[in-house]
């Protein structure tokens, strides 16, 4: 079995394969030993649980999960991945590589075909460049997945785990915490990755929720609002919402009385519970004119 956190081993592999890497498909490998063992420890895996992992790389992080889940299914872009995954992973005969854009896939038919009805759960070191986008495909789409334990740039681990109501949060921390229940698990440093990348990283975890926090009539309109509200942080939530959602300033004021909140709020100030409000009475609102 190779050992995939020894820089000299992965140089060795990668030249045979004459593989470069890409900074555009995000590619900044794990060589801290320690890190895999312990997000795959996290992950929630038993040898009754199937793995979905997304961009295995050169498959550092997919032979610690395949060592602990039923199954690892780990979808990867870069076909020149192939070959080289093909030889570092060769003793493990319940690994499976799919080579696809995760954001192009039908993740649904995909689990179906591959975990039947296992228990199953994510886990990935995810490129950059689509952080957002992956988790909220995989949260929007309410895959039959029960967790998400993934590597993100340092500050989007802080976005994507803030309270909601908090300075930190937005948007996508709202939308994230009605699908997920969200924890950061531990701190990575840039050196702990070759090439190193600019920036720190951490890994969080998400655990999908059966039912979200609150109840909203139309989802939709909820996200809508969500997104208008948070688009231009500066400003009131009476501002953002009605410029964003193109209704008028008083019918967003009422909506904001009505739901006992100050026509002053910002969107970072208000809790899961006055979002959903506020977009009931938004919708009464305008149904009503
Ligand atoms: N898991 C490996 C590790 O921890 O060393 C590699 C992680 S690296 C940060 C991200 C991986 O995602 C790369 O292997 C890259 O080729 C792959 N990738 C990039 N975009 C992708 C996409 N749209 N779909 C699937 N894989 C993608």
């Amino acid at each position: 079995m190779y050992n995939l956190s020894d820089t000299a081993i992965i140089k060795d592999i990668l030249g045979r394969h004459g593989f470069s890497f890409s900074k555009s498909l995000g590619q900044n490998f794990l060589v801290n030993p320690s890190v895999c063992p312990k997000m795959a420890e996290l992950a929630g895996l038993d040898e009754n649980t199937g793995v979905l992992e997304i961009g295995p790389g050169i498959g550092v992080l997919t032979s610690e999960l395949a060592k602990r889940a039923k199954k690892a299914v780990a979808v990867e872009l870069d076909s020149r991945l192939l070959p080289v995954l093909g030889e570092t992973l060769s003793d493990f005969d319940n690994v499976e590589i799919i080579n696809a854009d995760v954001m192009k896939i039908d993740l649904s038919s995909l689990i179906k075909e591959k975990f039947g009805d296992m228990r199953v759960c994510v886990c990935a070191n995810l490129p950059y460049y689509i952080t957002s986008p992956v988790i909220m495909l995989l949260l929007e789409s309410r895959l039959p997945i029960d967790s998400i334990t993934v590597m993100v740039q340092k500050e989007a681990a802080q976005r994507l785990t803030a309270r909601v109501g908090s300075r930190e949060s937005g948007a996508v921390t709202v939308a994230v915490d009605y699908y997920s229940e969200a924890v950061k698990l531990f701190d990575v440093s840039r050196g702990s990755f070759l090439p190193p990348p600019n920036v720190d990283s951490a890994v969080i975890q998400l655990k999908v929720r059966e039912t979200p926090p609150v109840s909203v009539s139309d989802e939709k309109l909820f996200f809508a609002m969500v997104k208008a509200a948070f688009a231009q942080r500066r400003k009131t939530a009476v501002n953002s919402v009605s410029s964003g959602l193109g209704i008028s300033k008083q019918t967003v004021a009422a909506a904001l009385q009505k739901s006992g909140l100050s026509v002053n709020a910002r969107a970072e100030s208000l809790s899961m519970q006055e979002l959903a409000a506020l977009c009931e009475n938004i919708k009464t609102e305008t149904e009503n004119q």
